[in-house]
């Protein structure tokens, strides 16, 4: 069954059950309401015969023994008249003595249990409903006595029939079923026509979403409703659940292609090797030592590469860096005292060096502030200067290294740090690097809070920097110049932070 029946089923169905409750409600007050007034009714009716039989309905009579006594008058009851009411009176031993006119001689008899009345029985009385002649009826009785002696001299009987109540009862009945059907049916439509209405926009969304898993395309978006509600915000949702898979589907194609190309490049230079080797390289010396020395430089940037690879998926699938104090400036000074022999021509330097302990990996930054400290060696041509730094600037530890080196076009400087990204490829591969570096540079940055930036122009140099979070508590040092040739390459506008 549809969401939508079940919907409207559910609507109709809570519907329905209040009314039955509203109905029966009404039903049973109106009913007692007008029992109530029958009652009412009878017992009044009864207060009437009761005062016509003391104004003049008793009569003293002698008894056969010579006693004087008062005896009741049973012929008075036809005073009494009232179109509704029938009144009877009845001997002690339950024989009819006297009714009304409008009973027409009809004897209704007494009712079953009165006999037993007894006087102190004149106020509660005796009520009955019961069928006679084909008509259902109320009877009243109460018990006649003599305030002489208190001694019951006969029975009043007030019947009333029901046929008014009953044909009200019948009416209200039928007035709340029909009412009550047509109410429902019009309840069951309208809950139908808006359970349509509102669940259109999630076909709208379903059918979007099947397009979009049919022809596998996941640029396709579902129709935001223009009503700021939750169909609204569920469209964004997946809207924007859409987009990042999109972008994790081509970045995570563009990446595959990727490594299949760079490995495909050291191999088949590797595959050429074995081939000149193959083919007689083996009984030439020199061309044997060429061979294998491409094949070792090529094996070791495919290690390189695949250790790389290996660091950025580590990252990628969130493996916990480990969370100990470390301090920034002696890892600083490790890093340029492993870079120095690099250097060559190419002057390496601290500039400032405040002391700063952040927590974080101690293996992971160094590598990422080696990444950056070679990056710069292969850039920088000889007689241009590298300068390390570290500095406190806005709540974060900030690892600068800066080069006066070949730079990166602005063009190239929004994807330095995307994978397998070169500026200059045929460049860098000669270099031996992969475009991997950078990307590991951020991710570290990134796993530690923080993140990594970039200003270059081109021909005079690139800054990159690290920026990592400080430990809360940790007071901001003196604020300190940046790096000689820092101010000129990074105004603060040129920092391109990649998201
Ligand atoms: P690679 O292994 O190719 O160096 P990286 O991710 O480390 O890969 O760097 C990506 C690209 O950024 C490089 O190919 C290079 O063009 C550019 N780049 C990185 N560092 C520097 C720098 N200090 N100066 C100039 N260009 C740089």
């Amino acid at each position: 069954m549809s969401f939508r029946a079940r919907l409207t089923l559910a609507y109709t169905g809570f519907f329905a059950l209040a009314l039955l409750l509203l109905g029966c409600g009404i039903y049973f007050s109106v009913r007692q309401s007008l029992f109530a007034g029958v009652n009412r009714d009878l017992w009044a009716a009864t207060r009437q015969v009761r005062a016509i039989f003391n104004a003049g309905g008793l009569e003293p009579r002698r008894t056969s023994s010579g006693e004087l006594g008062l005896y009741l008058r049973s012929e008075f009851i036809k005073i009494f008249n009232n179109p509704n009411l029938g009144a009877q009176v009845f001997n002690v031993q339950g024989d009819l003595l006297n009714s009304t006119p409008n009973l027409d001689g009809r004897e209704i008899p007494l009712a079953d249990g009165a006999l037993a009345l007894g006087p102190e029985d004149v106020s509660t009385g005796h009520l009955t409903t019961r069928e006679f002649d084909g008509l259902r009826m109320e009877s009243l009785v109460t018990p006649l006595v003599l305030d002489s002696n208190n001694r019951v001299v006969g029975f009043l009987q007030i019947s009333r029939p029901l046929k008014d109540v009953e044909q009200t009862l019948s009416t209200l009945t039928w007035i709340l079923l029909g009412g009550g059907a047509i109410a429902l049916m019009l309840s069951a439509a309208g809950a139908a026509l808006l359970s349509s209405r509102a669940l259109k926009p999630i076909d709208e969304i379903t059918r979007t979403a099947q397009g979009i898993a049919r022809a596998e395309d996941l640029g396709q978006r579902v129709p935001v409703p223009p009503h700021q509600d939750e169909l609204h915000r569920l469209s964004v949702t997946i809207n924007d659940l859409l987009a990042r898979l999109e972008n994790l589907f081509t970045t995570q194609r563009r990446f595959v292609a990727d490594v299949s190309h760079e490995l495909r490049t050291p191999l088949a230079a590797m595959q050429g090797n074995l081939e000149v080797l193959d083919r007689g390289g083996l009984k030439n010396p020199d061309l044997a030592a060429e061979a294998v020395a491409d094949m070792r430089r090529e094996t070791a940037r495919l290690i390189r590469m695949v250790n790389d690879l290996l660091l950025l998926a580590q990252s990628d699938a969130r493996v916990q860096i480990r969370n100990e104090p470390l301090e920034l400036d002696t890892l600083m000074l490790e890093v340029y005292r492993e870079l120095r022999p690099l250097a060559g021509e190419v002057s390496l330097r601290i500039g400032s060096e405040d002391q700063v302990t952040v927590t974080g990996d101690r293996d992971r930054l160094k590598q990422a502030l080696l990444n950056l400290g070679v990056n710069a060696l292969q850039y920088t041509p000889a007689g241009g200067v590298i300068t390390l730094g570290l500095e406190q600037r806005d709540g974060f530890a900030l690892l600068t290294v800066a080069d006066t080196g070949v730079g990166i076009s602005e063009e190239d400087l929004p994807h330095v740090f995307e994978r397998f990204y070169r500026a200059d490829p045929s460049r860098s591969r000669y270099s031996g690097g992969a475009g991997l570096g950078l990307s590991i540079v951020r991710r570290v940055a990134e796993a530690h809070n923080g993140y990594a930036t970039v200003a270059s122009i081109p021909g005079r140099g690139s800054t990159f920097a690290i920026w990592l979070p400080l430990p809360p508590g940790t007071s901001p040092a003196e604020p300190e110049p940046m790096p000689a040739e820092a101010p000129e390459l990074a105004p603060a506008t040129s920092w391109a932070r990649e998201a």
